[in-house]
């Protein structure tokens, strides 16, 4: 039985980063994951599955050797986010107005996840157990021991990364707080009659918004796009079953002008959940990412928690190493929680926020949001505080 300091279950975007970042400490750490990560080629289609990523997650991801692969590949620089409800209270936020050359890149998730896989071969006190599941796990005073499929392994320290449906939260009896949102989100990759655009934006209505994701290159009608339509659950059940063309057709009606001609190449639809663990950790497990968290990604802001998580667990064990104390502890690991949980929990529930504003019916409420817009977007002093901030605060600054 092979013995570990870090065993970390789940080798997403979130586990494998942790992975890393706990390695560059000098811990032997194993990574364990269901799935192996296909490799890449440049004639893959584009994948539905994309994520914004901040500027403080490419820092990460430069950090961990993981970005110039990304960038070697594909993914698509964004310099402006426009939001809006009705035209006349359109909001612009722009990477300048922070003194950045981008807001941040849109990328195929599992290019992050491959780029991060192929760092970790490199890492000699990385073991990887690939295709392997977590089966149990049991604590006790000195160890935590984990039956995987084909093996058992023990470790002073078990880290959730195991996503939204975390085996590792529930065999550790760690509760949670949350709810199903009535909307679904339907991601649809299309090509443009717009070549590649140097901008990411969201429609808002009270049937939920529409956004506009940039995705890279070149294709025979312009350029890429990665769509979002939130709406009632039962809406997008039914938008899921139409035919590509039919969805182009129901696209083109609802979407704003500014998407131009598109043709549609690929559709998924996702729930919509709110997932909140009450604790992050309890005696040797500790939990990150949507393991941890699950929020509403109308912001896009659900990776770019977890490798928050990721770098404020880096520090909290660094600095324990550093000052000669167990690094795994509990009361060390207890301040990995207090530097996350507030965190996590605002933006959530800024989420919630924007979510029922914008999808509240009253006329009331619809004429306040669009003058709050209004203002933010053509007052002075709010334009250089509030948005500046809010601006700064979504890029992870
Ligand atoms: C429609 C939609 C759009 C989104 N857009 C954005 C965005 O623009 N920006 C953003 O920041 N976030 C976005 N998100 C959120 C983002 O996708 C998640 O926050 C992110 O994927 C979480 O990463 P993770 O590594 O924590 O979990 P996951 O991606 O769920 O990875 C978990 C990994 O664990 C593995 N695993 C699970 N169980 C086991 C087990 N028992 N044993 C071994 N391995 C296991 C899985 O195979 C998987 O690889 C979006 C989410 C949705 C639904």
């Amino acid at each position: 039985m092979e013995h570990f300091d870090c065993v970390v279950i789940g080798g997403g975007m979130v586990g494998a980063a942790s992975a890393l970042t706990l390695a560059q400490l000098g811990l032997k750490v194993a990574l364990v994951e269901k799935f192996t990560p296909q490799d890449f080629s440049a004639e893959q289609p584009l994948d539905l599955r994309v994520s914004a990523i901040s500027l403080a997650s490419q820092n990460l991801l430069i950090q961990v050797g993981a970005w110039q692969q990304i960038k070697q590949w594909r993914c698509c620089p964004y310099k402006r986010l426009g939001v809006w409800e009705y035209e006349s209270a359109y909001t612009e936020f722009d990477a300048d107005n922070i003194e950045q050359s981008h807001l941040g890149h849109i990328v195929e998730n599992r290019l992050i996840q491959l780029a991060l896989w192929q760092n970790i071969t490199a890492m000699s006190n990385i073991q990887t157990f690939c295709p392997e599941s977590l089966l149990s796990l049991k604590q006790d005073d000195n160890k935590a021991t984990l039956t995987l499929t084909n093996s058992v392994v023990t470790a002073k320290l078990v880290i959730g990364a195991d996503g939204a449906q975390s085996k590792v939260r529930q065999m550790s009896a760690i509760g949670m707080t949350g709810w199903d949102y009535p909307q679904s989100a339907m991601l649809i990759n299309v090509e443009t009659s717009m070549c590649q655009q140097d901008i990411t934006w969201q429609k808002f209505s009270p049937t939920g918004p529409v956004a506009f994701l940039p995705l890279p290159g070149k294709s025979s009608l312009g350029g890429y796009a990665s769509l979002v339509w939130y709406h009632q659950r039962d809406e997008i059940t039914r938008l899921a079953s139409l035919s590509n063309s039919q969805l182009q057709q129901e696209i083109l009606k609802c979407f704003p002008a500014q998407l131009g001609d598109i043709k549609v190449l690929a559709k998924g639809d996702f729930k919509l959940t709110r997932r909140h663990a009450n604790t992050y950790q309890h005696k040797r497990v500790l939990l990150l990412g949507d393991a941890a968290h699950t929020i509403n990604p109308m912001a896009g802001q659900g990776v770019n928690l977890g490798f928050k998580d990721v770098l404020a667990l880096q520090h909290v064990i660094a600095e324990a190493i550093g000052n000669g104390d167990v690094w795994h502890d509990e009361a060390v690991l207890a301040r990995y929680e207090k530097m996350r949980r507030k965190d996590n929990l605002l933006m959530m529930s800024t989420m919630d926020a924007l979510y029922a504003s914008f999808s509240h019916p009253s006329p009331l409420i619809k004429v306040a949001r669009n003058l709050a817009l209004l203002a933010v977007n053509k007052v002075p002093v709010l334009n250089s505080t509030i948005k500046n901030k809010a601006l700064a605060y979504a890029c992870g600054l």
